[in-house]
């Protein structure tokens, strides 16, 4: 720019000087006509340049750049540098777009490449085969018209990628796939696609083990219990001094029937994949019958109270959401100490979400152990646990049956302040009358 203005400056100050010796050799008419006639020169010559610039624009082949002379010079030899940047930054880019198709191809999970609406910008070979895709027939087709399964549509609508999804390979019905988005770039997706079958026939072996072992312990600890019950019962069937012992195994056989109860009821929720049997669950009600079921429990030990939105119900599985719903209520009862308060809520949330919570007063929970509460068996203080009658699955029971209605459990605590567990149900849950 700085060339451009010395080089116009020179030039009308020469035409200027050329001027003004033809006005004082000749006349004033004369150098008014050798000064236009300069311009109209260097006018032409840019208007030349310019029109061999708009040419070569035309069809920007490097080595044909135009060489230009003055200030077109330059002008041409940056845009040559700059073409030839750009050149070597394109063949950069296509060598490693080369690479990493060649580096995709060789991973053993599916990789497809979509674009901000979904289409399919590239697949390798595992995708194809396990998602039954054909590259050079499918390139920019919309994914949702070659994977049909609504479970993977309402995965791709709901724009929540955080956790993969599980499908039956439309191609392989016997193979089972879990399904990852990732997004990158500018709105592009990373589709990954995993076989998971043996990993889901060692989990389903695994759950059928525990179900199976749960259920034949069940009999006989049923008449083992019975019997012990019937002989505290009977006057004069046991020694007194004997009694302490008959309580120790009446407390241990009903610890373990509680266990073998809630691991029957883990391994059913877990190996159920269908979605809950929804209905509109009565909220006033459900809520009611918890603070019932909570004092009965606490036996006025604590203080219980409730608020419950109006006409807000939930869609959802009764039998499930109660069983969870619950779990949380008898587990502010036993980890907060007599006297203690312990406060129900149900309310919708200003995106529409709704939300139940249970906060009390208890010994609350060191925030180290918080995120593991939900793994089975994961105690705080095993001592605690036993003592008030926990089997170490609560949690992980209500942790499934939230994952199965989209809920969301958000448990906040600190230590001898007390706790808040609360559900966060989706939008779509919600009906308000
Ligand atoms: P448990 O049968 O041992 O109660 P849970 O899965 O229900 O098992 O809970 C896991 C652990 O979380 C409990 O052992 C306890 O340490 C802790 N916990 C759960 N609820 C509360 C609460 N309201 N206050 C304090 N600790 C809690």
């Amino acid at each position: 720019m700085q060339d451009i203005r010395w080089n116009a400056f020179w030039l009308c100050f020469i035409l200027l000087i050329i001027s003004l010796i033809t006005w004082a050799s000749s006349d004033a008419i004369t150098a008014l006509l050798v000064f236009t006639s300069g311009l109209l020169v260097y006018l032409l010559n840019h208007i030349y340049w310019i029109y061999k610039l708009n040419l070569w624009l035309k069809k920007p082949i490097l080595n044909q750049v135009p060489h230009g002379r003055g200030i077109w010079e330059d002008i041409f030899a940056s845009l040559y540098q700059l073409h030839r940047q750009h050149s070597r930054n394109q063949t950069q880019l296509s060598s490693a777009l080369g690479r990493f198709r060649h580096a995709a191809s060789a991973l053993p999970d599916g990789v497809v490449v979509l674009n901000s609406v979904n289409e399919i910008e590239w697949c390798n070979r595992p995708a194809e085969t396990k998602l039954g895709l054909n590259l050079k027939k499918d390139e920019n087709q919309p994914i949702s018209y070659l994977i049909r399964q609504s479970d993977f549509i309402n995965y791709l609508q709901a724009q929540d990628y955080s956790e993969p999804i599980k499908l039956y390979s439309a191609a392989h019905p016997d193979m089972t796939l879990e399904i990852q988005l990732i997004p990158f770039g500018t709105k592009q997706k990373l589709l990954i696609c995993r076989d998971v079958t043996q990993k889901e026939k060692i989990d389903a072996m695994r759950r059928d083990f525990i179900a199976n072992v749960s259920h034949e312990l069940r009999t006989p600890l049923t008449v083992v219990g019975g019997f012990v019950e019937t002989l505290l019962d009977m006057d004069g069937a046991i020694p007194e001094s004997t009694r302490t012992y008959f309580n120790m195994m009446q407390d241990q056989t009903n610890r373990m029937r509680r266990l073998i109860e809630d691991l029957l009821t883990l391994s059913h929720i877990e190996s159920n994949a269908q979605p809950p049997e929804d209905s509109v669950i009565n909220m006033g009600r459900m809520t009611a019958m918890l603070l019932n079921d909570g004092n009965a429990l606490s036996k006025g030990k604590h203080t219980l109270t409730l608020e419950a939105a109006p006409d807000l119900d939930l869609i959802g599985s009764p039998e499930e959401l109660q069983s969870a719903l619950s779990n949380l209520v008898s587990n502010a009862i036993r980890y907060t100490p007599q006297d203690g308060t312990i406060h129900i809520s149900w309310k919708l949330q200003a995106d529409g979400s709704g939300q139940f919570s249970v906060s009390d007063n208890g010994i609350g929970i060191e925030q180290i152990h918080i995120d593991r509460l939900t793994e089975r068996f994961y105690r705080v203080d095993r001592g605690r646990s036993r003592e008030t009658g926990g089997t170490g699955l609560g949690l992980s029971i209500v942790k499934h049956i939230l994952t199965r209605h989209q809920a969301k459990l958000v448990i906040t605590s600190e230590l001898g302040v007390g706790s808040i567990f609360s559900v966060i149900f989706p939008k779509v849950r919600i009906v308000q009358n």
